[in-house]
């Protein structure tokens, strides 16, 4: 029989993991069985997708630098990247912006529906504005200041940053390029070996890919608010999805468009990532799924994957910031606030540094949306209307991140003359033994 591809496979165990989970809400005991034995195996899968995260970024970027061999094709390449980058963010934005004000779903809550929202997340709002007000005080060079590490090992730690392994990494990978080859050649054999064992290990990880999704989807669903809730946010949901769709829609037709490669191709390659993005809700453990897919079946070489990638993963975030303006503008009709042109411009430019400034975990774009609220007036006790659907959205909206982030490694590969054809055409290539 032949083996299903791997993104069906996933397919199923979403599925699977979601109808079991029904199942057993059917039950009194059966959410603590899903949250005692099920739930436990979701975190391994997505810890060991992080664990490989870091070594992965070092690896592959000090490589991918140092075989650029020389600075200028470096600043080309990250001019083009974090440019592309921008412009998509802005894209979303946009987009976020004119469906919210069309559809205006911010309208069509009661006032009894807004109340009751209100007080029902009042306290994890405030615990989110608390975060976000952390972030608010640091002053305006602290994203600079916070780029460099003093300790490398503390970066690359649990509360670790993945910016500052990326700076070290380019740093490493500009004094390879600077010293003599004879001495530089063994330190790049050892991370392109290393490098090749990572790769391999993600592709042991996605063997259990289906089962992985299947604990976190079950998980989740145990764990989910009422549906009444999801109805009264509707509209605003739809809003936020429709803008999505539209993104993906986007890049289809950018790559299409700048690479010549059909909407199929890209999207065949680039579904694990996305159907992982969607069940963990973190572009950060998505990443080494995102890496191997992009340089493995999309095509794109390696030195341009391992430099846009991760930078994409935590800088460029468009899902994220579609939604923060969709919501920013939700929460301002939901409190019956008219929002100028003026401000409207203004979501626009906060809305794309605050995603920027979102880590790439669940939950990130939420806490930097109050930065967003603030700047625009808007009261920021609005949280609370829409932590109900939050996670669902969430979800949505790191597929979209990480797609995004796909299609501009594609974009900047054909740029830099670095778009081949893919290495690997079938799922059991990856199984095959290397000679
Ligand atoms: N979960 C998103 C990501 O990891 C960030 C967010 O919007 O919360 O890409």
């Amino acid at each position: 029989m032949r083996k299903l591809e791997l993104h069906w496979q996933i397919i199923l165990g979403m599925v699977g993991g979601v109808l079991f989970a029904l199942a057993m809400v059917q039950f009194d005991w059966g959410p603590k069985i899903v949250s005692d034995w099920i739930k436990p195996f979701g975190n391994i899968f997505i810890n060991s997708l992080k664990l490989i995260a870091v070594p992965l970024i070092l690896a592959s970027l000090i490589k991918g630098v140092s075989d650029l061999k020389d600075i200028s094709k470096l600043s080309k390449m990250g001019g083009r990247t974090i440019g592309i980058y921008i412009i998509t963010t802005v894209i979303a934005v946009s987009i976020g912006l004119t469906i919210v004000n069309i559809i205006k779903p911010g309208s069509s809550i009661s006032e009894e529906t807004r109340n009751e929202l209100v007080e029902n997340y009042q306290g994890d709002a405030d615990s989110q504005i608390a975060k976000a007000n952390k972030q608010k005080e640091s002053g305006p060079l602290q994203a600079l200041e916070d780029l460099v590490p003093s300790n490398i090992f503390a970066a690359a730690g649990d509360n670790g940053n993945m910016l500052q392994v990326i700076f070290f990494a380019i740093f490493f990978g500009v004094g390879l390029i600077l010293i003599p080859a004879e001495q530089a050649d063994p330190v790049k054999k050892f991370f392109d070996g290393f490098n090749e064992v990572i790769l391999k290990l993600i592709d042991l990880i996605m063997l259990a890919a289906p089962y992985g999704v299947f604990a976190l989807l079950a998980a989740l669903v145990v764990e989910s608010p009422s549906l009444d809730l999801f109805k009264a946010l509707g509209w605003y949901s739809v809003s936020v999805l429709l803008g999505l769709i539209l993104m993906i829609g986007v890049y289809i037709s950018l790559v299409w468009i700048f690479t010549k490669r059909k909407p199929s191709f890209f999207i065949n390659g680039i579904s694990p990532a996305q159907l992982l993005a969607f069940s963990t809700s973190s572009s950060a453990a998505t990443l080494p799924v995102t890496m191997e897919r992009v340089e493995e079946h999309l095509g794109v070489e390696e030195e341009v994957a391992s430099f846009v990638l991760p930078i994409g993963a935590t800088i460029n975030m468009d899902g994220t910031s579609l939604y923060q303006a969709v919501a920013a503008v939700f929460i301002a009709q939901a409190f019956g606030m008219d929002l100028s042109f003026g401000a409207q411009l203004g979501i626009i430019v906060t809305a794309t540094l605050a995603s920027i400034g979102s880590a790439a975990v669940p939950g990130a774009g939420m806490v930097m949306l109050v930065i967003v609220l603030a700047q625009a007036g808007i009261p920021e006790a609005g949280l609370a209307l829409i932590f109900a659907v939050d996670r669902p959205l969430d979800m949505c909206r790191t597929v979209v991140n990480v797609t995004g982030d796909a299609a501009v490694s594609m974009m900047v590969a054909k740029s830099v003359d670095k778009l081949g054809e893919p290495k690997v055409k079938e799922w059991s290539d990856h199984y095959k033994p290397s000679k």
